[in-house]
């Protein structure tokens, strides 16, 4: 281009690209002045770039030329000037590279590049000799030192679990695993240490490798699961001392209740006819109560002693199981005349006495709490992915829905007229806990038409 902004000389490809991005034709000797671009700005650009260039200037530079709505590239542009034998200026060259596609992948990286620096998880690169070679924002927050410091430092001064000399075999064991999630400890600059997790990312590029470290600090998750932990041992302990409390007055309170009922046996058959009507009937009500007392006692001992000491695991047929409740219990069974169906039983692994009181409880509810009907117990098993689930199913008088969870708390009954049925409301809570010491659950569902289905599980 000579000084006055001619043309004065181009290829074809200079052509067609004019074309294509300002829909211009130039030819030799036309101006660079007669040229409209869909952009003003881009002819000022163009204008102040050649400019340049006529005064002289050699450089590169990118612009973006284009139509704004349409096709905007970006363009490598290097200005060369042109001078006579003498050394006159007379004129400027450039030559013009679209560089849109790189410019993008560009772009993108920087877009990557920006949401790794200012990502909120801490993210470092590490090379195989352990040192740092890139650090995000986060990871100086966290760590509270400057990217340049921790880009002159390496794994061994923050992660005292990582020292130096077990660094080798580490490395070996990233390049083996590819990605995996370890626990560590790291060191803060203030000296202070913390536990993170760290998921770490193996990779080579151009034949080097390095890995990658999203490192969570788990402190807070740490100290709850110690709070957790410190709760548990507190519960557990507690409760091993309410149930030792438990055991010890159930157990104790048993031998001044034998004597009351031994006092009222001994007055009843001393003062016999002597005792007026009234008198008989307060004995009678001090030896009922002095029963259920008992009852209420051995229940209580009896729940404190569920699984104490540990299960006795074993193999059992659940079918021998069912033959001893429902042996234990004929005389009920007769008595409401009872019918007890049950289909195949499988084996399950279970402590067998602490499972013949969970049949024998649910069994003799279904006949104690039972309807106008003769009562009629139907036992399942059902096989779930790792689990049996039993289910016991009567024709009663059912549970309402909102009392279904309560029964399996300890001394819950029901039933407004309980003295109707008798019982110590420490079955199903003796059930419930020794469901859940063989790792199962318990609970109860209407049945169809009418009563109750309660289910249990068991491990496979
Ligand atoms: P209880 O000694 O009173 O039978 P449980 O703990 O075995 O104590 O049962 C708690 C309460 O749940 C019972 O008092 C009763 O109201 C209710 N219940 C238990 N089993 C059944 C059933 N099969 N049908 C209806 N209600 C039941």
């Amino acid at each position: 281009m000579d000084v006055n902004f001619r043309f004065l000389a181009l290829n074809r490809a200079y052509q067609a690209e004019v074309k294509r991005l300002f829909g211009a034709d130039i030819q030799l000797g036309s101006s660079l002045r007669d040229i409209t671009t869909p952009n003003p700005a881009d002819m000022d650009c163009l204008i102040d770039l050649w400019t340049r260039a006529l005064h002289g200037e050699e450089f590169t530079e990118t612009h973006e030329l284009g139509d704004p709505g349409r096709d905007r590239r970006y363009y490598e542009i290097r200005f060369s000037s042109i001078r006579d034998r003498e050394g006159r200026l007379i004129g400027a060259a450039h030559i013009v590279r679209d560089v849109t596609e790189r410019k993008r992948i560009e772009h993108r990286l920087q877009l990557t590049q920006f949401a790794v620096d200012h990502a909120a998880e801490p993210i470092l690169r590490i090379d195989s000799a352990g040192h740092f070679m890139y650090v995000n924002e986060a990871a100086c927050r966290l760590l509270g030192y400057t990217r340049d410091e921790l880009l002159q430092m390496t794994v061994f001064d923050i992660d005292p679990l990582n020292p130096a000399d077990l660094w080798p075999e580490r490395w070996r064991e990233v390049k083996e695993r590819g990605a995996y999630n370890l626990e560590s400890i790291y060191r803060r600059k203030s000296g202070e240490t913390f536990p993170v997790e760290i998921a770490v990312t193996h990779l080579q590029h151009e034949g080097r490798d390095f890995c990658y470290a999203f490192v969570r600090d788990i402190s807070a998750y740490k100290r709850a699961e110690e709070a957790l932990r410190r709760v548990n041992a507190e519960l557990a302990r507690s409760n091993s001392d309410l149930e030792q409390f438990a055991s010890i007055v159930s157990h104790d309170l048993r031998s001044p209740m034998l004597t009351i009922s031994g006092y009222v046996f001994l007055l009843s058959s001393e003062l016999g006819e002597q005792l007026s009507d009234e008198a008989r009937n307060m004995l009678e009500a001090i030896r009922c109560t002095v029963d259920q007392m008992n009852e209420l006692l051995k229940g209580l001992l009896g729940y404190s002693r569920v699984g104490r000491g540990g299960l006795n695991l074993a193999r059992c047929q659940v079918d021998a199981v069912l033959r001893t409740v429902l042996t234990s219990l004929t005389a009920e069974l007769q008595a409401a005349q009872a019918r007890v169906m049950h289909g195949p039983m499988p084996e399950v692994r279970a402590d067998e006495l602490l499972l013949v009181q969970v049949f024998q409880n649910l069994i003799s509810n279904a006949i104690k709490y039972r309807g106008v009907l003769p009562p009629e117990v139907h036992i399942t098993a059902a096989q779930e992915p790792g689990r049996w689930v039993f289910s016991v199913a009567d024709n009663g008088i059912g549970i309402p829905p909102e009392h279904r969870e309560r029964i399996f708390g300890m001394f819950q009954r029901l039933h407004a007229d309980e003295s109707k049925y008798g019982g110590t409301g420490i079955g199903l809570a003796t059930c419930k806990k020794i469901v859940e010491q063989h790792g199962g659950r318990i609970w109860a569902e209407a049945n169809e038409p009418q009563g109750s289905v309660f289910r249990f599980t068991l491990p496979r």
